[in-house]
């Protein structure tokens, strides 16, 4: 495989799809030695199965480490940590792989609870997991998704699950872009297997999936983020992590230059197979003119995204925004010892109405701002 390529293959087996596409791939050429210590990073971001569209399917994971140990490389572990706050066993559990540890003997390693290491990158210090560090070859696995923050989550994000949770946080605090743009500087990730299955074309932590039954694989992690960028219909440049990745050395935004690669049934090229062309979606990109948003953290961003959905589907969302003063919901580190009028999460904790939590339940900021709603309809 070149540097410049992109492999997709279609269906519904995923795990014999991977399967075809690392051999096709070539990817135990591209490894060596048989004893080299290789890393699986999936997106397990969040404790929902698969098909609901956040996180990597174990069939995927499987296909890898199938094809892995059929090649003759058994020194393999999994490893991922999940969004802050979260506990990653029970992701673990609920995405199904306490099956793939039973069935291939491969461990799991909980980022959360390693040892991590401060390592200098480009005028910025980046705390990273130590059994990201310890690996001689990293695969990474991640769903492509939309992201209600930074607009796609593919290759280069999903290596923030090999940040402890503090640091998560601070990379909010220090504008997301910034320190994801890095994180390949010092976490290594040396080939991408991309979920391309049945991922949320919105919103990372899933809820409306899209079925695409594809699974894409390629060498370049920059390069496949700037195709997903174009698949989901975003100029690079409205990415600004993946355009600092290119500048640090870390991959090519040349989609001109790519070759996007179908593979027909019996794993060889298809040259007339035409590329998807997925729909033009901006659902949760359009609730944020309900925001005021500063240095939040996903957890906080995405609980409150399915309660704004919610409000406009009830056709409430309009009216609560009109009764708020200066008309948006506030959320965010930013707002930490700041007043104002309607807030979720505690960093909002001084405003006249604050949903409380770190982050707050769903239930929580809904119930707030419906409150909110109520007594303004009173008072008016
Ligand atoms: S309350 Fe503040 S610190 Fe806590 S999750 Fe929300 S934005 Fe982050």
């Amino acid at each position: 495989m070149k540097s410049n390529e992109i492999y997709k293959i279609f269906g519904t087996d995923y795990t014999a799809m991977t399967r075809e596409i690392l051999e096709r791939s070539e990817l135990s050429e591209l490894i060596g030695a048989k004893d080299k210590r290789i890393g699986i990073k999936p997106n397990l971001v969040s404790p929902t199965p698969p098909m609901m569209g956040a996180t990597t399917h174990p069939e995927v994971v499987a296909g890898i480490i199938e094809y892995l140990q059929a090649h003759g490389f058994n020194n393999i572990t999994m490893m991922e940590s999940c969004y802050c706050g979260g506990d990653t066993m029970e992701c673990f559990e609920v995405c199904g792989y306490d099956k793939l540890v039973e069935k291939y003997g491969v461990p799991f390693v909980d980022a959360q609870k390693c040892t991590y290491t401060n390592i200098e990158t480009a005028g910025m210090k980046l705390k990273i997991a130590d059994c990201a560090k310890d690996v001689d070859f990293m695969i990474g696995v991640p769903v492509m998704k939309g992201h209600c923050q930074t607009r796609i989550t593919c290759a280069i994000k999903n290596m923030k699950g090999m940040v402890p949770a503090d640091e998560k946080r601070r990379f909010h605090t220090i504008g997301l872009h910034e320190p994801i743009g890095r994180l390949l500087t010092v976490v290594r990730l040396d080939f991408v297997v991309v979920d391309h299955i049945c991922g949320d074309l919105d919103f990372e932590e899933g809820g409306n999936p899209v079925t695409c039954n594809c699974v894409m694989a390629g060498l370049d992690p920059v390069l496949i983020d700037s195709y997903v960028s174009k698949l989901l219909h975003y100029d690079v440049s409205e990415v600004p992590y993946i355009g600092i990745a290119e500048k640090l050395g870390c991959g090519s935004t040349d989609i001109a230059g790519a070759s996007i690669v179908k593979l027909g049934r019996n794993g060889e090229p298809d040259a007339t197979a035409p590329d998807e062309n997925l729909k033009l979606t901006r659902k949760t990109v359009d609730l944020r003119d309900a925001l005021e948003e500063v240095d939040s953290c996903s957890a906080c961003y995405g609980t409150l995204v399915p309660v704004l959905e919610r409000l406009k589907e009830e056709g409430l969302l309009e009216e609560l925004l009109e009764k708020i003063p200066d008309h948006v919901i506030h959320i965010g580190q930013g707002f930490q010892g700041k007043t104002g009028h309607v807030g979720v999460g505690n960093c909002t904790a001084l405003f006249e109405h604050s949903a409380q939590g770190c982050p707050p339940s769903e239930e929580d900021m809904y119930d707030t701002l419906i409150s909110y709603l109520n007594e303004a309809r009173l008072r008016s």
